[in-house]
């Protein structure tokens, strides 16, 4: 058997999730923490910034948790070999509307694969072991989205092999699945918040979670466990009490900052006639 296959294989996939990290999480951690953190500090959630040893930290446990989704990526792909996968190549096998169900089931299934995880890892016993090492960011930057311990990095890619084995899925389907979890994952370790003010209270806004949501996550810890959506936080009441009042806390400190700036403009032109 040829295994320099396996090895391109395994390097390519590293590349590939290493330079979707680099985009999502770097490209936003240079706009919001270096290139414009004075225009953005406004909406920063905690009112300071991590230092450098616990940004390091998030990259460094982020690589691994991009090796170990790599290892899964390349068992995955000798599976498909072997013809045990259910994922489908031929657009036409199936149509259009299932290919957008599928998108959106994966979504679906895997918050609620995430919420039940998430709960299972902050169970005393296995936490220490397995979820740990993710909240040692109590002040998360873009950066943390894949710092996990490999055994956490293992559960939470774990939804891709129970899925491909299940239901018919395309690989643009995984995709943009890929893509969505990445933008949200991205989000909630942002640290800063925004989505405008209400959005916690609207009838349909307040279903989706918010970088608020997951900040509070990584500062209280035993609440706010949901990834996408806020239905089983507030179905199962582990939303934490505050959760909408800091929200607006948040949005009314920005609004402020803006009054002051307005006013310290106004009062600068006044002085100089
Ligand atoms: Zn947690
Ligand atoms: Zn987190």
């Amino acid at each position: 058997m040829d295994y320099s296959v396996f090895v391109v294989k395994y390097f390519r996939t590293f590349g590939m999730l290493s330079l979707r990290y680099l985009v999502f999480a770097g490209f936003l951690y240079m706009v919001f923490y270096v290139w414009k953190r004075r225009d953005f500090v406004k909406y920063k959630i905690q009112q300071k910034f991590p230092d450098n040893p616990h940004i390091l930290r998030e990259i460094k446990y982020s690589f691994l948790s991009l090796s170990v989704f790599s290892f899964v990526s390349l068992v995955l792909f000798t599976f498909r070999r072997m013809g045990y996968t259910k994922v489908y190549t031929d657009f036409n096998d199936h149509s259009v509307a299932y290919f957008i169900f599928s998108v959106v089931a994966f979504i679906l299934i895997h918050d609620t694969y995430f919420y039940f995880a998430h709960r299972f890892m902050h169970w005393r016993k296995i936490y220490p072991y397995v979820h740990r090492i993710h909240h040692m960011s109590t002040n998360p930057t873009p950066w943390a989205a894949f710092a996990f311990h490999p055994l956490e990095a293992l559960m939470e890619v774990a939804i891709v092999p129970i899925l491909v084995f299940l239901m018919p899925l395309h690989p643009y389907a995984i995709l943009l699945w890929v893509l969505y979890q990445t933008g949200m994952n991205v989000l909630g370790h942002l640290g800063f918040e925004l989505f405008k003010s209400g959005f916690t209270t609207g009838t349909i806004s307040k279903w989706h979670n918010t970088s608020t949501h997951h900040n509070m996550h990584h500062k209280l810890v035993n609440c706010n466990y949901g990834l996408y959506f806020n239905f089983w936080d507030r179905v199962l009441g582990t939303n934490h009490k505050d959760y909408e009042r800091e929200f607006e806390q948040v949005k009314h400190r920005a609004k402020q900052a803006e009054k002051e700036l307005e006013t310290i403009g106004q009062t600068t032109e006044l002085a100089n006639g």
